[in-house]
């Protein structure tokens, strides 16, 4: 239908690698791009490269089942995961482009009194944040989610804590979003630029090796999500990142029936319904270290398995597609925004199952952190030394097919 179309403009530049940049980020995923938007946004550093070996958004960011929510408990997650939540509520705007934000609620299901108490310590957590969270009994859930296996015996759903501004937002139009506004303001996205070593002298960063030749920086930044530890060893760091992958599933296009994001609490499956109709379900890791952003039956035999408990009439959908991606786990869960060892030289990683929510704030404190020398008060508690001295973790990693 568009071939008659003529003129169109590439949306953004495929400028040339410079010899010499003041800050590169390595990594054009969600992460990465909105670093590099948010340095030139909010501290007028234009002089920036994304280098990303295949092309923008070809890694997690166009991979995952697009949950944005806020409903976080520990203290440093609650009020980062808050401030990503209002950035997103402006980004449309910021942007000047649709990334089809959706606030249409996210309800996550409990089926014990032990899990109620659970998720009304955390529904006041969320209040005592500023958010939102609204507690279900079983006849809240079903007004909402009438499709649900009520009458199931095994585990019978006891309520939900609904969060109504959490919600799905379209993921490449995140990345094509950032890398839009950031070329706009001058940053050079570098495509089929791989990193393939990181230049450092007396401690301090000088720039990297690519597969288009060296290039010099004051700063570099590590934002690679799944890569992270073959990338920091680049460097001769070594982090306490797994890499694992998470699959997910959608089937063909089906008439609106789920217009919530819903999670099973005593299975691994969680589901939303994608504009086009799919319904787009996962679960959890396949629990192996692993590079292939592909997955193994036994995981998707699981999810199925959740999927027919919780909702039996989601065995008349075909699924159509599945899919993996690299996971960064952090051994408590929560992320890292920090300086290394080597002067110059930045890490973003451990965004675990789910660092698309967190794509603007980790952007903006990321940013921070390299225009200013400090942690942008959001972000302070993801320091990387909490894994060797054992202060400040954060073991959030959730409960079940909560934690996208
Ligand atoms: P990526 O997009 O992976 O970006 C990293 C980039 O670095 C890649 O493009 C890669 O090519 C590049 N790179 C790697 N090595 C090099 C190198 N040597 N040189 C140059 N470039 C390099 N999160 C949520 O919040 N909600 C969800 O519902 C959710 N669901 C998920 C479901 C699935 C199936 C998956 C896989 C993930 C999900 N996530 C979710 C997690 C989320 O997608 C990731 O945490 C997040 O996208 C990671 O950050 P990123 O976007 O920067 O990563």
């Amino acid at each position: 239908g568009l071939t008659g179309n003529r003129g169109w403009r590439p949306v953004w530049r495929e400028p040339e690698p410079k010899a010499r940049y003041k800050v590169l980020v390595i990594g054009g995923g969600g992460h990465g791009l909105s670093t590099a938007y948010y340095l030139a946004r909010n501290h007028g550093i234009t002089d920036v490269a994304v280098l990303e070996k295949g092309w923008l958004g070809s890694g997690n960011i166009g991979r995952n089942t697009t949950i944005v929510r806020a409903n976080y408990f520990l203290p440093g997650n609650s009020e980062f995961y808050s401030h990503s939540l209002k950035l997103w509520e402006g980004l449309e705007g910021e942007l000047g482009y649709n990334v089809m934000h959706s606030q249409r609620g996210l309800i996550n299901l409990f089926h014990s009194d032990g899990q109620r108490d659970a998720f009304v310590r955390r529904g006041n957590a969320m209040a005592a944040q500023g958010d939102d969270a609204v507690l279900l009994d079983r006849e809240g859930v079903r007004g909402l989610l009438p499709y649900l296996d009520f009458e199931q015996a095994r585990f019978p759903i006891h309520g939900g804590l609904l969060h109504p501004r959490g919600g799905t937002a379209r993921h490449d139009a995140v990345a094509w979003g950032y890398a839009r506004a950031a070329d706009a303001r001058g940053v050079d996205l570098i495509q089929n630029c791989g990193v393939t070593g990181i230049r450092v002298e007396n401690g301090r960063v000088r720039g990297v090796e690519t597969t288009r030749g060296p290039i010099e920086a004051e700063s570099v930044a590590i934002v690679v999500a799944g890569r992270t530890s073959q990338v920091a060893a680049m460097a001769g760091l070594r982090v306490p990142i797994e890499s694992h992958v998470l699959q997910a599933f959608v089937t063909e296009g089906l008439k609106p029936v789920i217009d919530h994001v819903v999670s099973f609490g005593m299975g691994h499956f969680y589901i939303s319904q994608s504009d086009k109709g799919g319904l787009v379900f996962g679960g959890d890791l396949d629990f192996h270290p692993s590079y292939a952003q592909r997955g193994n039956l036994p995981m998707a035999e699981h999810v199925m398995e959740a999927a027919m408990t919780l909702m039996p009439v989601i065995g008349r959908a075909k699924v159509v597609r599945s899919w993996g991606g690299i996971m960064d786990m952090s051994p408590d869960g929560s992320p890292v925004i920090d300086r290394t060892d080597v002067e110059g030289l930045f890490l973003n990683c451990g965004w675990n199952y789910g660092g698309f929510k967190a794509v603007p704030a980790s952007g903006w404190a990321l940013a921070h952190l390299i225009a200013t020398g400090a942690p942008h008060e959001s972000a302070a508690r993801f320091r990387l030394d909490r894994f060797r001295t054992g202060r400040g973790l954060m073991d959030e990693e959730g409960t079940g097919a909560q934690h996208h």
